[in-house]
């Protein structure tokens, strides 16, 4: 971000506004710990800002500091447009296109005459925002919000609630800092965020080890459901609605399930495909190690996009056909994905 934007930011935040901060739909760890990161900063300047999030997000973040006052968009309406009706500032905060807050709220977003905000870290970012902080290079948002708040020569002012906010997203995006995003300035910030107080080993806890019954059985199951395909190093996870609803799914219980497939040894692309008989879409998510882009992949044939390590999408055909469509795609990319 340059330095003539900063002191415009500077100086529109020198009197008390009505800020909203908008994290992007299905909000993960991230997304939630960067938006109240920044939103706890702002009300120390007794700025009227609020997190108004698209949707719900999972249980394990539901313990973040300010978690109590976010407010959710699909089913806070009229709350949420009289929001962004008197908003003079909007951020939007780890997303690039405001589709992805969701059809309704991207629109109404887009309608709203407030000066916006990007903080992001993702690929190809819409241009909708008046000042651009876009890095794809970055860990996390929250690593950006803190270089943020930084850059308004303002780190005294990082307290234990904003440190706690601002290390989830950190250790959420990083996968507990060991993605080749993390950097040894990630660590440092790290480092700063606990000598203001941020409990580390207590936020994991809360993160990691508050998994209920069910999800451990969902995580068995998608385990049994894995295949391989030894040939290109791929190796790509299946749940189909039934299989949720045996296991009493809740938002957030399939986190992190992609990742076991691309735990093997020798696989470089992996995808998990779950079945959402509400929205009538297939949810993927797709993860890569070294060069392989599943942005790209994902952008190309599956509506979606992220990082080049890190990227969803979706698909409006049934499980098996978008199966037989993701197998269909895959000799197209066997050169790059049979290298060493
Ligand atoms: P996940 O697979 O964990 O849902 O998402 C991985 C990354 O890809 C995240 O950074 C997320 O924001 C991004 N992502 C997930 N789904 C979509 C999508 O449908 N469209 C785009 N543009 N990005 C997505
Ligand atoms: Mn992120």
């Amino acid at each position: 971000m340059i330095k003539a934007h900063i002191s415009e930011i500077k100086s529109l935040l020198k009197t008390p506004k009505n800020v909203v901060i908008v994290p992007h739909k299905n909000p993960d760890g991230d997304a939630m710990g960067s938006t109240l990161g920044l939103c706890h900063y702002l009300i120390k300047y007794s700025h009227n800002a609020v997190v108004l999030a698209p949707n719900d997000y999972p249980e394990f973040l539901k313990w973040l500091p300010g978690d109590e006052k976010v407010l959710k968009f699909d089913s806070q309406v009229k709350e949420s447009s009289d929001l962004i009706e008197n908003a003079d500032l909007i951020f939007t905060l780890d997303f690039n296109a405001l589709h992805r807050a969701g059809e309704e709220y991207g629109a109404s977003l887009k309608a709203s005459k407030a000066t916006k905000i990007m903080i992001d870290h993702h690929q190809q970012p819409d241009d909708y925002a008046k000042y651009v902080y876009s890095d794809v290079s970055m860990s996390s948002t929250c690593e950006m919000v803190f270089n943020f708040i930084e850059m308004l020569g303002d780190i005294e002012k990082i307290d234990a609630t904003i440190a706690t906010c601002l290390y989830v997203g950190i250790m959420t995006d990083t996968g507990s800092f060991r993605f080749p995003s993390t950097t040894s300035r990630t660590h440092q910030v790290i480092a700063t965020l606990i000598d203001k107080g941020a409990e580390n080993s207590e936020i994991h806890n809360n993160v990691y080890d508050t998994n209920s019954y069910g999800r451990l059985q969902l995580l068995g199951r998608a385990m049994q459901n894995l295949k391989v395909i030894p040939e290109i190093r791929t190796a790509y996870i299946t749940l189909s609605q039934a299989e949720l609803d045996e296991f009493n799914f809740k938002k957030g219980d399939t986190e992190g399930f992609v990742n076991y497939a691309l735990s093997l040894k020798g696989i470089i692309f992996a995808g998990i495909f779950i079945e959402s008989k509400a929205e009538e879409i297939i949810k993927i998510s797709l993860r890569s190690k070294g060069e392989f882009s599943v942005n790209e992949f994902a952008r190309a044939h599956f509506n979606g996009g992220g990082h080049t390590n890190a990227a969803g999408g979706r698909s409006h055909t049934n499980l098996e056909e978008t199966i037989d469509k993701f197998i269909s795609i895959l000799p197209q990319y066997k050169e790059q994905l049979s290298q060493k």
